[in-house]
């Protein structure tokens, strides 16, 4: 069955199998009327689909009427810096972010250059019935400029962000491995590290546009490239996904920095220099939590997605943010998860620190997360979720996006998915064998619960 997937994330698809011109046209087409008038900011990840989807994109943009800037092949980030740099209407980053090869979507972002709200999204999907009417006429279609300028100003202004000191980062002269699995990140990542003084070891940075391994930047992904961080005595291994908003680190052992330190290790650095508030989404380790109490700062929790992470932070007026996933959003630049920020961050930390990355590492809190799914073929996830709402009342839960339980040595967050008849079942514990036991203990209280 071919797939479409509409959600706060953008519109999303196989190529040809559910993501295919005509849907291209139709949502490109809502967003536009959703815009109105003026000036939208494109770009793409490397991906083969990419020049197909966006020439589409164009075309309808124009013939609504609205004027496109093409910053060509660049992160989503580049194109939210964009949006806000040139004062633009709105953005489209054309990427299916970590997913393979044979996908490819739309991500939109609002006049501020963040992706939509859901309150946005739904004002835009209102307006799909007559998304496929009022084109322009002859004389009044929107016009197309090529602007190149994107990528090396948003570079620019990572170079020069608050508290990161360029010209001691290149006194140190780290060596890095960096693996961009042949996405964007291979037309910055490389550029920003030597600007950084590093020394540079490229993995998977060809422009073919096409993805040698699974794109997702996760340990079981990534075997090769961390032995060659261990193999080249590499200060660190950066990975990125193929559209640069998630930043994996590896330690100069070889070892997964793991994901969620990315941004716990970020926080740890920001809140170093000015104390502030910090929002992460329900699923962020809880390491977030005791770097934050250790510099007597708030945390602040949100649903899943960029679009509430970002929104949590400019209602609590956060001073750093992000997502477990490798997303470090920090509003000096932009509201957006940004590879090439998380990298400066991580740089300039792992050079006041002193030390090695391994090291740095074993400074932040230890814990695990454990993730599991459970099928709910013949039942309502709502219902099921209600349920276990009701039996961890007394631990007064989160409900804001499915269920999340905070208990004093562990926490569970159960989420249904939007696309499958599936509950994602996340813990966290203090260690690997209780968060892998605790995620079976929830899994079988599902399975218990389905049964009745
Ligand atoms: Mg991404």
């Amino acid at each position: 069955m071919p797939t479409l997937m509409v959600s706060v994330s953008g519109i999303r698809g196989i190529v040809g199998d559910g993501l295919d011109p005509l849907s291209i046209v139709k949502y490109t087409s809502a967003y536009a009327d959703f815009i109105g008038k003026g000036k939208i900011v494109i770009g793409r990840d490397a991906r083969i689909s990419g020049e197909m989807v966006k020439s589409i994109v164009t075309g309808t943009l124009t013939a609504k009427g609205l004027d496109v800037v093409d910053i060509g092949i660049c992160p989503t980030p580049t194109v939210q810096y964009t949006v806000k740099n040139l004062n633009a209407d709105g953005g489209i980053a054309i990427s299916a972010s970590h997913n393979p090869n044979e996908w490819n979507a739309l991500k939109l972002l609002n006049r501020t250059g963040q992706f939509m709200t859901l309150e946005e999204n739904k004002q835009m999907l209102s307006l799909l019935y007559q998304a496929e009417k009022n084109f322009c006429d002859w004389n009044s279609l929107g016009k197309y400029q090529e602007y190149k300028e994107g990528l090396k100003r948003h570079v620019d202004d990572v170079l020069n962000l608050k508290y990161i000191n360029r010209e001691l980062i290149q006194k140190r002269k780290f060596k890095v491995v960096a693996d961009c699995v042949n996405g964007a990140g291979v037309y910055v990542i490389p550029t920003l590290l030597r600007e950084f003084g590093c020394e540079v070891i490229e993995v998977n940075c060809d422009t073919s546009g096409i993805f040698p391994r699974l794109p997702e930047p996760l340990p079981e992904n990534l075997t090769e490239t961390m032995a060659a961080v261990k193999e080249s005595n590499a200060d660190l291994g950066i990975v990125v996904d193929p559209d640069v908003d998630r930043l994996v680190l590896i330690t100069d052992e070889g070892e997964p920095f793991s994901e969620e330190n990315t941004i716990t290790q970020a926080v740890k650095f920001v809140l170093s220099k000015i104390k502030g508030n910090v929002v992460v989404n329900l699923s962020t380790t809880r390491a977030i939590d005791d770097v934050a109490a250790s510099h007597g700062c708030k945390v602040y929790r949100s649903a899943v997605g960029e679009a509430n992470v970002v929104q949590k932070m400019k209602e609590v007026n956060a001073i750093i943010g992000g997502e477990g996933s490798g997303g470090v959003i920090f509003p000096e630049l932009h509201y957006g998860r940004d590879a090439l920020v998380g990298i400066a961050i991580t740089l300039q930390h792992l050079l006041e620190f002193g030390g090695k990355l391994s090291e740095l590492k074993k400074t932040l809190p230890d814990y695990f997360i454990s993730k599991k799914k459970v099928e709910v073929e013949n039942d309502d996830p709502d219902q099921i979720i209600q349920s276990l709402a009701e039996r961890y009342s007394h631990f007064s839960p989160n409900t804001e996006d499915g269920l999340k339980v905070d208990f004093e040595d562990h926490w569970v967050h159960f989420r249904k998915s939007n696309t499958e008849p599936i509950i994602r079942i996340i813990t966290e514990a203090k260690t690997k064998e209780d968060a892998d036991a605790l995620s079976q203990k929830y899994y079988n209280e599902i399975i218990e619960l389905n049964k009745n």
